[in-house]
């Protein structure tokens, strides 16, 4: 058993202290002769790619298969920097080189369905058994929320909020676009993945506006009437893109003045909200969100579009053996972020090797940091512990950190670099 409690729980929040888990579990847990624990992951993003380095420094006795869809994985943290050309693809591209060395089979194939009775997972391509699966497929979009907008316009309106493709295309849209241009962008008011992913975007946007074009703007029409650190981005943006001027970059009309979009007029390049219609050179429309098809389509999800889960195990409530990790977890109140995938992995990654070795499960220990990149030198962020509630199940907030409103100019400096730092741990802790 690995009895250190302390460098668990600091490597279960924070990923950090692999090396010491080494030493620990190296020396706590006997190989038997016993056969190998088959472990079907689904999804290799942050989740699904943290949880099978975690599993298999834990617990050499597995035999694990990670089933990605793609060949390289393109990450959300710091995308917007991608989009006002500050930094290249390839470095936010990542392969699974590292986890095939790690001696994790990897399949390149669409898992299509799970079989809960005989245990086994279906891909395009063939049929793999399982002791344990774990879905970490992510997210899917809900476009029809808004009248008027559909998956077949999605290209046209580009969310960008998955993947390089979309990306890239709101990325030309932007070039394209001549100076005194105006871009709308748009979120949902129900759970999405990032929550201040928005207005972070929003904020390099300005930047890149107020450098390259400066007669554009943006205008954000929100269906919420406050949104996560707002205090601070709004600070950010007075210092650094006038808002609340006449000549601001950024126009935000909250759902209390009307921000709620209700229709896409394609034809004319329109949003329509209770504050007027508003025309778009570019429309950025972050739909609304739920799990991923696979999670719905084989009956994973509840009511709300997402996955629920025990919150101890992260094990789904709607089949057993099948753990649910990652955005596509209803694990509250735990945002849907890289830091909180890889936490989540990382405790489903104990569970399951108490669980194969007959241990008790540890009470699990839940964190998120999340950084916003303002501008070029200008970051925020806040940090969150939270408590596991054996009653309610829910994932509860104890205490909260956020960049203070009065904070020296060298602090919002120092922060984008602790974006960076952080950026870079969760990348090795997922892909090496
Ligand atoms: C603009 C933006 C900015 C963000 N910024 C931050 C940030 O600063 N900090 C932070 O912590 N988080 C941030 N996030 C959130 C973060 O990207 C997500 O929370 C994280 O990616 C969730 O990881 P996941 O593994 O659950 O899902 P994903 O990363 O989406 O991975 C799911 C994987 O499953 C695969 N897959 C899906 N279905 C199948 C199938 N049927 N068969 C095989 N493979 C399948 C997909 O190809 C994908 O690789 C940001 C997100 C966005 C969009």
């Amino acid at each position: 058993m690995i009895e250190d409690r302390r460098t668990l729980l600091k490597w279960l929040v924070t990923g950090v202290g692999f090396t010491a888990l080494d030493a620990l579990a190296g020396s706590a847990i006997k190989v038997t002769a016993r056969k190998k624990v088959k472990i079907v992951v689904i999804g290799g993003g942050f989740a699904g790619a943290t949880f099978v380095r975690a599993l298999q420094r834990l617990e050499p006795n597995v035999a694990i298969t990670l089933i990605e869809e793609n060949r390289t994985y393109q990450s959300g943290p710091l995308c917007a920097e991608l989009l006002v050309d500050k930094r290249d693809e390839q470095t936010l591209t990542f392969d699974y080189n590292r986890l095939v060395s790690e001696g994790i089979n990897i399949v390149h194939d669409r898992a299509i369905k799970i079989d809960p009775k005989k245990k086994c997972v279906v891909t395009r391509n063939a049929t793999y058994t399982y002791d344990k699966c774990i879905v970490a497929a992510g997210i899917s979009f809900d476009f029809e929320q808004i009248k008027g907008h559909s998956h077949e316009l999605a290209d046209k309106f580009p969310h960008a909020w998955q993947g390089a493709k979309q990306l890239n295309i709101l990325k030309r849209q932007l070039h394209e676009m001549p100076d005194g241009g105006t871009v709308l962008m748009t979120a949902p008011n129900t759970e999405y993945r990032c929550p201040p992913g928005p207005y972070e975007r929003v904020s390099q946007i300005a930047e890149y506006l107020k450098t390259h074009k400066p007669n554009s703007r943006i205008i954000f029409l929100d269906s919420k009437e406050r949104f996560p650190k707002q205090a601070q981005f709004e600070l950010a943006w007075s210092t650094l893109y006038g808002y609340g001027t006449d000549r601001s970059y950024i126009q935000w009309i909250g759902a209390k003045q009307g921000g709620t979009v209700t229709e896409l007029k394609a034809s004319s390049h329109e949003l329509v909200c209770e504050a007027g219609t508003f025309k778009g050179d570019i429309i950025n429309i972050i739909p609304r969100q739920r799990a991923d098809r696979f999670a719905a389509e084989n009956g994973l999800t509840g009511d709300n579009g997402w996955c629920p889960v025990n919150t101890k195990t992260l094990e789904s409530l709607k089949i057993p053996d099948v753990h649910v990790i990652g955005d596509a977890a209803d694990a509250q109140h735990l945002p849907k972020s890289a830091f909180a995938a890889t936490c989540q992995a990382r405790v489903c990654a104990l569970a399951i090797y108490s669980i194969i070795n007959n241990q008790p499960v540890m009470t699990p220990e839940y964190m998120n940091v999340c950084f916003s990149l303002c501008g070029t030198n200008y970051a925020i962020s806040v940090a969150v512990n939270y408590h596991w509630n054996v009653a309610s199940n829910k994932i509860d907030i104890i205490s909260s950190n956020i960049t203070a409103l009065d904070s020296p100019p060298e602090q919002y400096v120092s922060e984008v670099q602790s974006a960076y730092s952080l950026f870079e741990s969760l990348v090795k802790g997922a892909f090496g």
